[in-house]
């Protein structure tokens, strides 16, 4: 049934980072319609990791990464709910001198930008942890870092910018989007038109085919996590682990399960699914034992993996259209935007409102493809 909605702002994509921008900008005044095509959370968003990390990041993202880990304190107040965010801490670990180098080196940048960093030579190693493996020779700990359940966070914002004001409409595809003298206007696969004079485009890995609505051609690739979870297990994994490198990490929850991911999996942005392949769920198992040797026989009660946008620098598109006034890019986070979707609203919010935020956004210009001659394929 052909149904006309109106509103200040219209969000294309129900992720952690639509959500949380739909909250902020009804908190903020604004009217807000948010499109989603399958449910909120039900992308990225919701089947990742669960890694609320700022250890590792690259330089440029810190300042996005510090800010949305101070909204991820305050998840209670704003969504009701902690999305059982556990502050656990993020170990990570080096195998090999040069891994020890690299973290080292890591360090000093971090610290320099105001994120705590402990670290840990061999003999501290196995007298603080001595359920690590041998082959661990080193590790880098950032204290305030930690895990949530992914399941949990997506749809609390929903449901928090729902009780907010915000129209949010599931299972409802953008199909075409356009710009004309009056502002935006939006078509989808219900019927539904919605016309904005702002549009968001947070559409995770299909963030390049609502650009691309507009003529902006922006290089973001499909990457797709292995993950698995096993049984409960005896509480032994005490901070969220990764290693240098990134083939493996693992992270125990409150109940006992022990979920690790590392290598890729299969997915299909088109038809919007994603499966874990078992030689790389394999694979995976033999290095977390060898991280993590009492996992060893350990059962696994599941395996899967996800849809993910990446753009080929790591780090993601944030901000204004080249061709478009009012449309606002914010995709392509590359395996690292759980963590970075609470913030996401402040951000997106202030982009709208005041047409630049307080946290640097120039590297993450969507210009920066075009000006270094990468083309979208
Ligand atoms: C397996 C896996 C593990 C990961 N682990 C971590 C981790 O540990 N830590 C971390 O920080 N990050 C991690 N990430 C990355 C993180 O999950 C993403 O960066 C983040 O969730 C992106 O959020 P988003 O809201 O931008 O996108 P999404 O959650 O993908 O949301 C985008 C939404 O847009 C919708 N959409 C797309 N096209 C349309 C359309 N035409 N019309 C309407 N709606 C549309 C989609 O249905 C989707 O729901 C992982 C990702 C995966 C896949």
């Amino acid at each position: 049934m052909a149904e006309a909605l109106k509103a200040d702002v219209v969000i294309v994509g129900g992720g952690t980072a639509g959500c949380s921008t739909a909250l902020h900008l009804r908190q903020r005044g604004l009217s807000v319609v948010l499109l989603e095509a399958r449910l909120c959370g039900s992308q990225a968003s919701g089947v990742n990791y669960g890694g609320v990390r700022r250890q590792g990041r690259a330089y440029p993202e810190l300042p996005l990464a510090t800010r949305s880990r101070a909204v991820w304190d305050r998840l209670p107040s704003l969504v009701g709910h902690d999305g059982e965010f556990v502050v656990s801490g993020h170990l990570k670990l080096a195998r090999s001198d040069a891994e020890m180098a690299e973290l080292e080196t890591w360090a000093t940048g971090a610290r320099e930008r105001g994120v705590g960093v402990e670290l840990f030579g061999r003999n501290a190693i196995r007298a603080r942890y001595p359920w690590l493996g041998e082959q661990v020779i080193g590790a880098s700990l950032v204290a305030d870092d930690g895990h949530a359940n992914p399941r949990l966070v997506a749809p609390l914002f929903a449901r928090a910018a729902r009780k907010a004001g915000a129209t949010l409409r599931e299972q409802t595809r953008v199909t075409a989007a356009s710009r004309d003298a009056g502002g935006f206007i939006v078509g989808t696969d219900k019927g539904v038109t919605v016309r904005a004079s702002t549009l968001v485009n947070v559409a995770g890995a299909w963030g390049h085919e609502i650009a691309a609505m507009f003529g902006d051609r922006l290089p973001e690739e499909l990457m797709t996590p292995n993950m698995c979870v096993t049984e409960p297990l005896p509480f032994v994994v005490e901070h969220n682990l990764g290693v240098v490198g990134g083939n493996v990490y693992i992270r125990q929850i409150a109940r006992g399960n022990v979920i690790f991911g590392g290598g890729s999996g299969w997915g299909d942005a088109g038809a919007g699914r994603a499966r874990a392949l078992p030689p790389i769920t394999s694979g995976a198992i033999a290095r977390a034992v060898e991280v993590v040797p009492g996992l060893r026989g350990a059962r696994l009660l599941r395996s899967w993996s996800g849809l993910e946008g990446a753009m080929p620098d790591g780090i993601p598109v944030i901000g204004a259209s080249p061709s478009t006034p009012g449309l606002i890019h914010a995709f392509g986070f590359s395996g690292h935007g759980f963590q970075l979707g609470p913030g996401m609203g402040e951000i997106l919010g202030e982009l709208v409102l005041e047409g630049r935020s307080a946290t640097p956004l120039q590297p993450f210009a969507p210009e920066r493809f075009a000006a270094a001659g990468i083309a979208a394929r």
